[in-house]
């Protein structure tokens, strides 16, 4: 097996050298366990602020994967059988079991498994909960979202139109943005390139933003939040502006606007509904096979390349969901 370790914790942006590429002999699996080979690897902006709290230096990068069970001696996954596993990044493992989710009974032929860890897996259920748990958004409402090209955002855009919001989306790119019109985006900018955010959002929506799903955070927030309505709702998903800081960006502080306009804002993990899950995917591929969920994501091929396409996704190279094909 082949892993990527973090040889060194990250300081600010992480680089080439705070990775390790180890090979490991792995034993047979033993009664109950599995041999799993890595199909799809994810790459996602958790892994920069949990690599401070969930790993040490020379740990395995922790991650999810699609795999696919090569040797068997459990009969819950018998080989051929696709599973998710969030074993890190990491060629082939052994498992017990524990922490495997076999992929949909339901997924068709025809689609890529790799959607399993972007628009029919976990960002696409962050999106689904985000709106309509959190935001419990409403048909005609306007929404906003940032990172909005992105694996969840572009999710939630999509959910948005299918539910009859105004959907507004901020992205880094040209590209990105005229991605996000594709989509069926009522407004989309470069955040990059506008003169002024605060002018530009209000441009986008002079009446302001019911919902807001910030996956950004910092300095966006902060021009964001007095652009909400009375009464709006916002779900805090991320706040990738932050995750590379080595001193703290200033907050939190009680905005006024949050009191006069009476705003609700939650910070929620995907995780909390994951009794939801199931029947949230099957809504999930369902829409996507309507054709009202489209579903892109940028492929960096090679196990080896671990490190660049993670880094990648965190400077804003990828459209869509960022995932390593082995
Ligand atoms: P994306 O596919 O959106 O990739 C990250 C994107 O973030 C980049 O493409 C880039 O796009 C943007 N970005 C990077 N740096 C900055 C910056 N300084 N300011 C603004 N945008 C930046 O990632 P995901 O869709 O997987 O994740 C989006 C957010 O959702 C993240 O914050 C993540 O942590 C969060 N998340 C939260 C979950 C939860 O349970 N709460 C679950 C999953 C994700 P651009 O070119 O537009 O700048």
């Amino acid at each position: 097996a082949k892993t990527w370790t973090l040889r060194k914790h990250f300081d600010g942006f992480p680089k080439d050298s705070d990775f390790e590429l180890l090979v490991e002999q792995l034993p047979e699996p033993k009664d109950g366990e599995v041999l799993l080979e890595a199909v799809f690897l994810s790459v996602d902006p958790y892994m920069r602020p949990y690599s401070r709290v969930r790993m040490k230096e020379g740990d395995v990068m922790i991650g999810a994967q699609v795999a696919k069970v090569i040797q068997s001696k459990n009969p819950s996954y018998p080989v051929g059988s696709h599973v998710i596993a969030k074993h890190g990044w990491r060629t082939h493992t052994i498992s017990d079991g524990t922490g495997l989710t076999i992929v949909l009974s339901e997924w068709p032929q025809d689609v890529p498994m790799s959607l399993a860890l972007g628009a029919i897996g976990m960002p696409g259920l962050t999106a689904l909960y985000g709106l309509e748990e959190v935001c419990q958004i409403k048909p005609g409402e306007t929404l906003l979202v940032n990172a909005a090209a992105g694996a969840v955002g572009s999710v939630v855009g999509q959910i948005g139109k299918i539910k009859g919001c105004k959907v507004v989306g901020c992205a880094g790119t040209d590209a990105k943005v005229s991605y996000l019109k594709d989509l069926g985006f009522d407004h989309a900018f470069n955040y990059k390139t506008v003169s002024s955010l605060k002018e530009a959002l209000r441009a986008a929506s002079p009446d302001g933003y019911d919902c807001y799903f910030e996956n950004v955070g910092g300095p966006f927030s902060s021009a964001a939040l007095p652009q909400m309505k009375q009464f709006g709702r916002i779900a805090v998903c991320g706040g990738i502006s932050l995750y590379n800081d080595t001193t703290p960006q200033c907050g939190p502080y009680v905005h006024l606007d949050m009191i006069f306009k009476q705003l609700k804002m939650e910070g929620f993990l995907v995780g909390r509904w994951q009794h939801k899950d199931h029947e949230s995917l099957l809504r999930l591929l369902t829409w996507m096979k309507e054709g009202k969920l489209k579903c892109r994501e940028h492929v960096t091929a090679g196990f080896e390349n671990m490190p660049a396409a993670f880094m990648g996704m965190l400077k804003g190279d990828n459209i869509g969901k960022a995932v390593v094909k082995v």
